[in-house]
């Protein structure tokens, strides 16, 4: 006797197994499980139907061979309609999330190069850079630094092993033979040598900037690097005043700062004369005194002068005929100044987490 509710029960099973299938994986299993030759439950019906009554066989093989057929069609329809809604090889998916890029940002001190140049371009400035190995005559000789200046100084000063024989090195201390001096080469220590170059080359008048990296003997603390950088600016021309030198100044930090005011502090440079330096009001306390500017209401930011005649002369300029202003200013005082840095050496530690905290 052949069970006939066996072909119902199958079919009843399949459809639900179709209907929660959603992979070509899933089809497969199912085709194993209903079809294949060895172990699939239709095959075996089919089976059943040889051993069944005679009267029997002709009936109920058609109908399992009805559930075959039927099996089959509606594994290909799911099939194909997985397979439609498969994306082409190689397409890409527009609906998964972004991955995140990390984003590199302009570092502080180029971000303040940047503005600063940006400034005196408005103002008609060239923006010059130099050599940062110097020779000693242009980095101090001509800029009114004798032989014997304080300065010049090993303890200050990074010289290059060049090969002057018995040179520099010993004598330091004492006056050094005039021809080893000019030839000794050194990291120079501020960009004012560029002036030296300038109007060695090109007469009056001169307006530039001089953006670079200098160095000098010093340890590292929250306030000093063995390298740093710094703006030198030169003015010359006839008839420029101190007047010229402090109206300039004002105009660049409003711009760098905002509503701040400007001071001028006499002070002595070999190279200017006079000099000055120039303090801005601290911004922490709006000058009424804090710790940021040890109380005094008063942050210096640069140092300046009217250029002195010995410079003049020394690049063949008529010192009658024209004056000017030099300043030297360091990028990361302004940086720390308007960012609220108190330690120079975060600037070249390039750690993530600080860098991060500028704008993009
Ligand atoms: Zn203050």
């Amino acid at each position: 006797m052949i069970d006939r509710s066996a072909i119902d029960t199958l079919r009843a099973d399949f459809r639900l197994r179709l209907a929660a299938a959603t992979t070509d994986r899933d089809l497969k299993a199912l085709d194993d499980a209903f079809l294949s030759r060895r172990s699939g439950s239709v095959t075996a019906l089919l089976k059943q139907v040889a051993s069944g009554p005679p009267e029997e066989r002709r009936e109920f093989g058609r109908l399992v061979n009805a559930l075959k057929t039927e099996i089959e069609s509606a594994l290909d329809g799911k099939r194909a309609a997985i397979a439609s809604t498969r994306p082409p090889a190689g397409a890409v998916d527009v609906t998964l999330a972004s991955r995140q890029i990390p984003m590199g940002r302009i570092h502080p001190l180029m971000r303040v190069r940047q503005e600063v140049e940006d400034i005196f371009v408005r103002m008609g400035y060239e923006i010059l850079e130099g050599p940062e190995v110097e020779d000693d005559y242009h980095n101090f000789e001509a800029l009114n630094m004798p032989p014997d200046h304080p300065a010049r100084d090993m303890q200050d000063t990074l010289y290059l092993g060049v090969p002057i024989p018995g040179g520099i090195w010993g004598a330091h201390r004492g006056r050094v033979p005039e021809a080893q001096v000019r030839t000794a080469t050194l990291l120079r220590t501020h960009t004012s040598a560029m002036q030296i170059r300038y109007m060695k080359t090109f007469p009056p008048p001169i307006r530039l900037i001089v953006p670079g990296r200098v160095y000098r003997r010093d340890n590292l603390d929250l306030s000093h690097t063995p390298m740093f950088q710094q703006f030198e600016g030169l003015v010359v021309g006839r008839g420029v005043t101190l007047a010229d030198l402090k109206g300039t100044f004002e105009a660049m930090v409003r711009e760098l700062f905002g509503d701040v005011k400007v001071r001028l502090r006499p002070s002595f440079f070999p190279y200017t004369e006079p000099s000055a330096e120039v303090d801005i009001t601290c911004q922490s306390c709006g000058g009424a005194g804090c710790g940021t500017c040890k109380h005094t209401g008063w942050l210096e930011i640069l140092g300046s002068g009217m250029v002195h005649p010995a410079v003049f002369e020394a690049v063949g300029y008529d010192a009658d005929e024209v004056t000017g202003f030099a300043f030297g200013m360091g990028m990361e005082r302004v940086a720390m100044l308007k960012y609220g840095v108190d330690d120079i050496r975060l600037f070249y530690e390039n750690d993530v987490r600080f860098l991060e905290q500028f704008p993009l």
